[in-house]
């Protein structure tokens, strides 16, 4: 396998490009290379580093210093608590944590081994590149360790080869035309696959640049888009928030539609907000489909048919095929035939650490992992996820029903802001359909009766909510996955 970063020994021209810009500090690629290669050389014998990801130059420089070091480095989520920081650490056992050097670290990790990531100003760095740092390591050498978000358990640190950044990476290059001169707008954490190997390591592998706004503002986007940047990647939870704010805001609408592509991952993006955003801007939001331990499997591609619900077609490279209960393969492509997402290909992970229990119980015995996704195929192959199987497919009255359908109609209804939609025990129907509702305004939340007539006109009647709660907002984590497990265990208690 050729290096995962040519541009970073390329050159001279090339090395003079922009890369890296975090607020105002910047790295160009000739700059990234001189301080890759001095903290590279500092850590190539640790047998493993961890990375103290906030959205910082120094994390971007860290995580590269260890791939061109050949080590494997784990990123390592700032506001973990106590519990989960200590879980990672024990399992990962880094030799080390790389930071910027004003992180305020816990006392947790205190035992191992701090190394401040000095990036020097721009006037002091020396140009470098051209000078690869050691032999590439073997393609199948792990590269990253990142754990899963934790929404249906405790995160399992998964291993993840160098071949799986590389082949994903050119896989969406494939998919999405993304070539050196696109400019990636960046608001996400860097600790997850979505913001780091998608948002920091394609970018880089691209030759192309990254603007970090260290945190998401719609104005930060706009100003960006405006100002040259091609690409925006985000979560649903921003394209909601841009949704909401584009009625009020032609300044943003018109950034939007000048942007190149517009990609959305790691949880759904409900239907309401893409074709809010397509109204306003004339764009529409592209859906990936990944898992921290496949890399991206689909995608709609740049030059397909962008279509709200669905997450696109298998990128190349990746099998992917939809399997009942039993066992057996779904070869209908009919839009309703609901199975578990399996995938194979050389995106995929190598093992969960320390867990080779969990790592077995992941495939089957010919290889494919099992996602936990469930999803339909349309005629024409695109997937449209469904749900997890573990949280979102509710057995009801002898039917399988999706709760990403029933949420997609909550919130076409106008005194909804937010809809969650779990399943729970009952003696009538095996489960019933529950549903968790923010309003729009809380002094007047919309009736549960008039809610399940609503999703009774829109989907159908056994599709109800029978049972309707009410919150002032959500549970959901950093990359505002929605955390059913919580859901769950309110409605038990
Ligand atoms: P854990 O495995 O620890 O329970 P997690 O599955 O949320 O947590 P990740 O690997 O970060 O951890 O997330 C992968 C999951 O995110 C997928 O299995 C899928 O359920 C969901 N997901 C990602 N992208 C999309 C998408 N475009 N549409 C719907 N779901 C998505
Ligand atoms: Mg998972």
């Amino acid at each position: 396998m050729s290096s995962l970063f040519p541009a970073l020994t390329g050159e001279a021209r090339t090395l003079e490009r922009p890369a890296l810009r975090f607020g105002d500090r910047s790295l160009t690629y000739g700059e990234l290379a001189a301080v890759t290669d001095t903290l590279a050389a500092r850590i190539r014998d640790a047998g493993r580093v961890a990375v103290w990801a906030t959205p910082t130059l120094e994390t971007a420089v860290g995580v590269v210093a260890a791939l061109r070091a050949g080590v494997p480095a784990v990123p390592l989520n700032p506001k973990s608590g106590q519990s989960e920081l200590g879980h990672i650490l024990k399992d990962s056992a880094p030799a080390l944590i790389l930071t910027a050097p004003e992180a305020e670290l816990p006392s947790a990790p205190a035992d191992v081994e701090r190394l401040d990531i000095d990036v020097p100003d721009r006037s002091t760095a020396h140009p470098g590149g051209r000078r690869p740092l050691a032999d590439e390591p073997a393609p199948e050498a792990p590269a990253l360790i990142v754990y899963t978000s934790g929404t249906t358990g405790p995160p399992k640190g998964a291993v993840i080869p160098r071949r799986a950044v590389a082949t994903t990476l050119d896989a969406l290059a494939d998919a999405w035309r993304w070539t050196a001169d696109d400019v990636l707008v960046h608001a996400l954490p860097l600790f997850h696959v979505h913001g780091l190997i998608l948002g920091v390591l394609g970018p880089l592998r691209r030759g192309g640049a990254v603007r970090h706004l260290g945190r998401f503002d719609t104005t930060a986007v706009a100003r960006e888009l405006s100002a040259g940047a091609t690409m925006l990647f985000g979560v649903p939870t921003m394209y909601h928030r841009i949704a909401e704010t584009l009625p009020a805001d032609p300044d943003l609408a018109k950034a939007l539609g000048r942007a190149r592509l517009l990609v959305s991952g790691s949880a759904a993006l409900p239907v309401h907000d893409h074709e809010r955003i397509a109204a306003a801007t004339g764009r529409r939001v592209i859906e990936r489909y990944g898992m921290t331990e496949t890399l991206m499997n689909t995608s709609v591609r740049a030059d397909g048919e962008p279509r709200a619900g669905t997450v696109g077609v298998p990128l190349p490279g990746v099998e992917l095929r939809l399997v009942e209960d039993d066992g057996t393969p779904l070869t209908a492509y009919d839009g309703e035939s609901v199975g578990e997402i399996q995938v194979r290909g050389p995106n995929l992970f190598t093992e969960y650490l320390n867990r080779p229990d969990a790592t077995a119980a992941a495939f089957t015995a010919d290889g494919w992992f099992r996602t936990g996704d469930m999803a339909v195929r349309d005629p024409d192959g695109y997937v449209r996820i469904v749900g997890r199987k573990a949280t979102d497919l509710i057995k009801s009255g002898g039917y399988k029903i999706g709760a990403g359908e029933i949420e997609n109609a909550l919130l076409e209804h106008p005194g909804v802001r937010e809809a969650a939609v779990t399943g729970a025990p009952d003696p009538d129907l095996g489960e019933r359909v529950v549903a968790w509702i923010v309003p729009q305004d809380p002094e007047s939340p919309p009736p549960a009766e008039e809610l399940a007539s609503h999703v009774a006109a829109l989907l159908s009647p056994h599709k109800r909510p029978r049972t309707v709660h009410y919150l002032s907002a959500l549970p959901r984590n950093d990359m505002g996955k929605i955390m059913k497990r919580a859901l769950k265990t309110d409605e038990a208690g």
